[in-house]
């Protein structure tokens, strides 16, 4: 099964990415991890994705979808993935379905995870993450044990430049102008499923297994 994570910043992609993996044996394929990677590595990708991303910008497509053509090859038709964070404006949703087309496979469900803008701003300005292994935290609703330590490699937990304030608000602009379209563009295609994810993580992805009949 191929699935599409589809919602504003904070909505919840990555914590229900990591679920949704572990329990359905799908590839995680996030297009912000991807370019973080480049970052932490200084290539000529991640020099140019970089000054973008700090801003709260899209960087632009050709970047991403030669990281994304990059990760789904390989993938074959066994097994299946989950995109987070791609596609985020039509032109991607399109070059997404020419790239699949040609290896013989398609996308079967997006979710549509909707969360209010209140509920986002609270999330995201929280969020701290570990430097070492990406883990997910947030100061109120979920707290290391130990204040900036991360619970399961002991690693620093850092706050990422793109969940400063000021940050937020403007990828919650761009995510409306650029992405929002995008759930009418998968309406039109009959595959996309929305779940409220205003809710605790644990009712939010009860809702998202049901949407994807239980399996
Ligand atoms: P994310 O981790 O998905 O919130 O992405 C973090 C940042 O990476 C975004 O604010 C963008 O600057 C960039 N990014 C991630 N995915 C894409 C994409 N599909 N297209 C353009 N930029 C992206």
């Amino acid at each position: 099964m191929n699935i599409i994570l589809l919602g504003a910043p904070g909505a919840g992609k990555g914590t229900h990415s990591e679920m949704l993996v572990k329990d359905l044996g799908l590839r995680h394929i996030s297009t912000g991890d991807l370019l973080r990677e480049e970052v932490k590595k200084a290539s000529p990708v991640g020099l140019e994705a970089k000054g973008y991303m700090d801003k709260g910008a899209l960087v632009p497509d050709a970047v991403v979808m030669k990281l994304l053509a990059e990760a789904i090859s390989g993938t074959g038709k066994s097994g299946g993935f989950l995109l987070d964070g791609f596609p985020r404006n039509e032109s991607q949703a399109e070059m997404l379905e020419k790239e699949l087309s040609s290896a013989g496979i398609s996308i079967d469900r997006v979710l549509y995870l909707n969360v209010s803008e209140a509920v986002v701003i609270k999330r995201l300005t929280g969020r701290r993450i570990c430097k070492n292994c990406a883990a997910v935290y947030h100061v109120v609703n979920m707290p290391s044990r130990k204040e900036g330590i991360c619970d399961k490699c002991g690693g620093t937990l850092y706050q990422r430049p793109d969940d400063t304030s000021g940050t937020v608000l403007r990828r919650l602009d761009v995510y409306r102008k650029e992405t929002e379209g995008l759930i009418n563009y998968y309406k039109a295609k009959r595959i996309l499923k929305e779940v409220n994810a205003d809710l605790s993580r644990d009712d939010t992805y009860a809702l998202i297994r049901e949407s994807l009949g239980g399996k």
